[in-house]
């Protein structure tokens, strides 16, 4: 069983393809929860904290997902948009890797699309060289524990050509030294992509912390990447 917390068209707006039409499929389910972020939400009383993509992390809204038994579901769902790239998000999609389900998905997907899994890159996997895998390991500022954040093995499994990392970082941990963080994946993966974003959920946040991120990445050669999904429908989900 998967579960498939939303599907929607729209812009990738992060990362190496950003701008690219593209299909997601954003699964349900996370290993992670990064209150660090900061995005509120309510459960009757009791307010928590994460990310963006909440609904698909906490297991609280599961069930409002899908519950995807066949590969055929998902299969149809993608036949029904003339679409180059499929973008599987979460979440964290890579909990299903070793599902026939999920793996059956990508097998036929990748005979006509481009396919990109979005990761934090916590799950050591094998071999998948057709695969984009965007890679957003989890720095300090999103309040994990490193060992829990960290996967040295799992990091290594996700190298590919086409892999890039994508750091989520924001204007206050860069002047507490966040920037570092950056600097030691970069030791560890030299040969791989690093794309530097502004945290922000929503366009206000995302304005405070873009100067910083930009300067950053201007001074150390980084490549810069908007959130185009936060900066054109601010919050709004779906998009
Ligand atoms: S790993 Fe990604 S999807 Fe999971 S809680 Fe953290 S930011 Fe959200």
């Amino acid at each position: 069983m998967i579960y498939l917390s939303e599907y929607f068209l729209s812009l990738q707006g992060e990362g190496a393809f950003s701008g690219h039409r593209s299909l997601f499929l954003r699964f349900g389910g996370c290993n992670l929860e990064c209150s660090g972020f900061g995005v509120p939400y309510k459960i009757g009383d009791e307010q928590r904290y994460s990310c963006d993509s909440f609904y698909s992390v906490d297991r609280y809204f599961q069930k409002e997902w899908k519950k995807v038994e066949r590969p055929e579901t998902i299969l149809e769902i993608v036949s029904r948009y003339d679409v180059y790239d499929v973008v599987i998000t979460g979440g964290e999609p890579l909990l299903y890797w070793k599902n026939p389900i999920f793996q059956t998905i990508l097998k036929e997907l990748h005979k006509s699309k481009r396919v990109t899994i979005e990761t934090n890159g916590t799950i050591e996997i094998g071999h998948f060289s057709n695969t984009v895998f965007a890679i957003s390991p989890k720095l300090s500022n999103s309040k994990e524990k490193f060992q829990k954040r960290f996967n040295f093995k799992a990091l290594q499994s996700l190298q590919n050509r086409n892999s890039f990392f994508k750091f989520v970082l924001d204007k206050k941990s860069l002047q507490n030294g966040l920037g570092e963080e950056v600097l030691e994946y970069q030791k560890l993966f030299p040969e791989t992509p690093i794309y530097c974003m502004p945290l922000g959920e929503n366009r206000q946040k995302l304005e405070e912390n873009s100067e910083a991120v930009a300067n950053f990445s201007i001074q150390n050669g980084f490549i810069f990447s908007d959130r185009i999904q936060v900066r054109i429908w601010d919050k709004k989900r779906g998009i």
